[in-house]
């Protein structure tokens, strides 16, 4: 390992993050593994991609393995972080980032896109996060960390929710996303209350409109651009690599005194922008 290495951010720590096989966890894990952490990169279907963004962690020197699992399903979240335990070690930060959208006006929305989308974006959050603790508190036990907590690290483990500006903005047409991200909020604090005292940080990070798959409409021509700029004060679509670097300030030692709290990344989105002059 080279100096530049041994003294990153994230040196010594592994780092899951779901739903990695593309956007903002394809950017996200890419930023993780450049700070210096062994990388898992989920994925649910997409495992070229997943594959291929190993490879590249890979070549730049890093530590980095694919593991499949549906979020929604307890026993893949197992396996999944059977495996990780497996080929990279103790997890110290887990991104629950996976998610979908399955848009319809509120008055024909099916019952089973409502439950799919709840069941991947919360339930797949939820069941992500609890892994994530109880994998935490038994290294602690098996450990015993005198100042309860890995050398390499302020704190026993870290979590990062996926959230949205959805978990503030009312959403018309999207209400199983919205309900989602708003409930995402009041989960990731009620847990980050309940596992502070053993020195778990658990935040979210919400973002604004990412150039990503899954709002590929509202940024693939000019003229969708040019509308979504009217939502957006900073005047520019955000990228992969913006949540990548908050993602990395959560997961690091210099963001040791947040817990419970949802970090903004949308470029001013949530400022309501329908005042800028003068409403
Ligand atoms: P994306 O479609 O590229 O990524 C979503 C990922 O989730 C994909 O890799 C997909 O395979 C994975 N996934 C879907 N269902 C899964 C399941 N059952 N199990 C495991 N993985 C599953 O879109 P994105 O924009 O990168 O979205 C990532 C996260 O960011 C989502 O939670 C989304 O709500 C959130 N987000 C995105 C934006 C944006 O503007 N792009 C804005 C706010 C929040």
């Amino acid at each position: 390992m080279n100096e530049a290495k041994a003294t990153a951010k994230l040196a010594n720590q592994v780092a899951l993050v779901t739903g990695a096989s593309s956007g903002i966890g394809a950017g996200v894990a890419a930023a993780l593994a450049k700070a210096g952490a062994a990388v898992a990169v989920n994925y649910h279907s997409n495992a070229d991609s997943a594959h291929a963004l190993v490879d590249d962690i890979r070549k730049s020197g890093g530590r980095a393995i694919s593991v499949k699992a549906d979020v929604g399903q307890p026993d893949d979240i197992a396996r999944m972080f059977s495996a990780v335990h497996d080929q990279l070690g103790d997890v110290d930060i887990v991104v629950a980032n996976s998610g979908i959208q399955k848009d319809a006006p509120s008055i024909d929305m099916t019952l089973e896109d409502w439950h799919k989308v709840i069941e991947t974006n919360l339930t797949g959050q939820f069941l992500t996060v609890q892994a994530a603790v109880r994998a935490f508190v038994a290294r602690q036990r098996k450990q015993q960390f005198a100042d309860g907590h890995p050398p390499h690290s302020k704190a026993l483990g870290k979590v990062i929710c996926m959230s949205s500006v959805h978990d503030v903005i009312p959403w018309a047409g999207h209400v199983n996303y919205a309900a989602t991200k708003g409930g995402i909020n009041m989960m990731m604090r009620t847990l980050a209350q309940e596992f502070a005292p053993q020195r778990i940080r658990i935040n979210a990070i919400a973002p604004g409109a990412i150039r990503t798959p899954i709002n590929k409409e509202g940024w693939e021509s000019p003229e969708a651009l040019e509308k979504m700029m009217k939502l957006i004060p900073y005047k520019r679509i955000g990228e992969a690599e913006d949540i990548g670097n908050a993602a990395v300030f959560l997961a690091s030692d210099d963001s040791d005194y947040i817990v419970g709290t949802t970090l903004y990344v949308d470029g001013g989105m949530t400022l309501y922008p329908g005042f800028e002059n003068n409403g």
